[in-house]
């Protein structure tokens, strides 16, 4: 394929991620990388974590100043792509221009879900999914500030946190009845609750929005059993939907996501698709799944750029991620859907690690708090469905390890 073109549309974490791997591949062929951003590919992890606490000296780019030039990627900024030809193989700028390709990556990310009754409301009322998101929040999270975040899920708590350290009085707005329900059991969920709400935030569970008004200079929600909050700002984190536009116009098949096999490729042999934009076929549950993950998305994309190559890729570990709240490195493995959980140590007082166990007593779901090193381990130890007695998982004593080097 070396006289070849490849075009990733979305300058991102995946796109910036493919297009690497394409030339330590050896790829010697065209790579074009297309992003509607105006700046060069960044991570999102640190704009809800570093990037608000220590914004001078925070870093988000993906690659050093230079990188795109020096591995002749042709970096196109600040242009969308706005039609995909499937049959033709061609791409349309915002542009005008016209790029044919003979293989593509869609890695187009996600949009943030809106509520439009919080955004009826008009000015202070904020997301969060790019840098400039993170900076219109930098004078909002200010001291003595009231705060209103709506969704308790990773946003929102990570939000709070970092509202909190910079003297904000918060208050989280959550219509299910617990935190993180998406990607966290309810055992450590209910504990960091507790832990953010020891650091002075209020938090309302079970608690659905019914109204929300802007009455002089502030801005008040009122929830469904009546109790009205105001503030002074809004920044609502209720999901993201998979930004399938391009994909779903040109025909490719769409399943809460844009549907790809283990090889990352659509349902267009030449089109191949990675990220948060991605529904990836998973064997186990017998459907496709979308993860909205930096690990994911790193994955996917190294996945895609080697099968447009014909290279192997290598098996793929327990899905991962991690956040970082209230001081605690939280590292996530494997299903965190796991009807029985066992902690290694106490939450109260980390490090520690909890233990999911499915069914039949097989491990397939670890989480870590303040022990990232055990990561890898564990890891490894749910790639293997590991059965270990119980009181070992819960002996701190016992090397996670050595546990792993038996099942290995
Ligand atoms: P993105 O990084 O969103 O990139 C997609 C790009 O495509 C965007 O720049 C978009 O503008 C562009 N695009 C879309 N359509 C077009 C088009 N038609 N033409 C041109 N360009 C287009 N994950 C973790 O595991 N741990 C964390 O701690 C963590 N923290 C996070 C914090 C925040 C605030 C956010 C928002 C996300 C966080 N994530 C975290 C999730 C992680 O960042 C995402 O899963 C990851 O960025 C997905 O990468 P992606 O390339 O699929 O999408
Ligand atoms: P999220 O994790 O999906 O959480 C959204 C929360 O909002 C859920 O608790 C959801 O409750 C709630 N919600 C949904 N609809 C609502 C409504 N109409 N009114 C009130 N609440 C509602 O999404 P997020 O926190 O917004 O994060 C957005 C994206 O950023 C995701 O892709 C996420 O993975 C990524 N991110 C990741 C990290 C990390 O991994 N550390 C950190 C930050 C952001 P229900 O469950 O009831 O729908």
């Amino acid at each position: 394929m070396n006289a070849s073109t490849i075009v990733i549309v979305g300058a991102g974490q995946a796109g910036a991620l493919a297009a690497a791997e394409l030339r330590q591949q050896g790829y010697a062929g065209r790579v074009v990388l297309i992003g509607e951003e105006t700046h060069a590919p960044y991570e999102r992890p640190p704009l809800s974590k570093d990037l608000l606490l220590q914004p001078q000296t925070a870093r988000c780019a993906i690659h050093g100043e230079g990188y795109y030039a020096e591995h002749n990627i042709e970096l196109k900024l600040g242009v969308a792509v706005t039609a995909l030809d499937a049959q033709a193989r061609v791409v349309v700028l915002a542009n005008g221009e016209s790029i044919a390709f003979d293989a593509l990556l869609l890695a187009t990310g996600a949009r943030v879900r809106r509520l439009p009754m919080l955004d009826a409301l008009g000015e202070r009322v904020y997301t969060l999914r790019t840098l400039e998101d993170a900076q219109r929040l930098l004078p909002v999270l200010e001291p003595s500030k009231r705060v209103l975040l709506v969704g308790a899920g990773v946003i929102g708590l990570e939000l709070a946190s970092s509202a909190v350290d910079l003297g904000a009085q918060v208050t989280v707005i959550e219509q299910a009845p617990r935190a993180m329900a998406r990607c966290a059991p309810p055992l450590l969920a209910g504990h960091l609750c507790n832990v953010h709400r020891a650091r002075g935030v209020r938090l309302h569970l079970g608690s659905p929005l019914a109204s929300a008004a802007r009455e002089n200079s502030e801005l008040v929600l009122t929830l469904e059993d009546g109790t009205r909050i105001t503030g002074d700002a809004v920044i609502y984190g209720i999901g993201v939907e998979p930004e399938t536009t391009l994909a779903q116009a040109a025909g490719l098949r769409v399943d809460n996501g844009i549907a790809i096999d283990a090889q990352c490729r659509t349902s267009h042999m030449h089109i191949y698709a990675a990220g948060d934009a991605a529904s990836q076929w998973d064997e186990a549950s017998g459907r496709h799944q979308r993860r909205e993950t930096w690990e994911n998305a790193n994955r996917q994309a190294q996945t895609a750029a080697r099968a447009m190559l014909g290279v192997e890729t290598e098996a793929w570990e327990a899905a991962w991620f991690w956040t970082d709240q209230c001081g605690l490195n939280i590292q996530f493995a494997g299903d965190m859907a796991a009807p029985e959980w066992l902690v290694r140590g106490s939450l109260e007082a980390p490090p520690c690690v909890l233990f999911g166990l499915d069914g039949e007593g097989a491990l397939v779901g670890a989480i870590t708090v303040n022990q990232g090193r055990d990561m890898r381990s564990a890891k490894a130890l749910i790639g293997k469905r590991a059965r270990i007695a119980r009181e070992t998982l819960a002996d701190p004593a016992q090397n996670l390890r050595n546990l792993a080097r038996e099942f290995a």
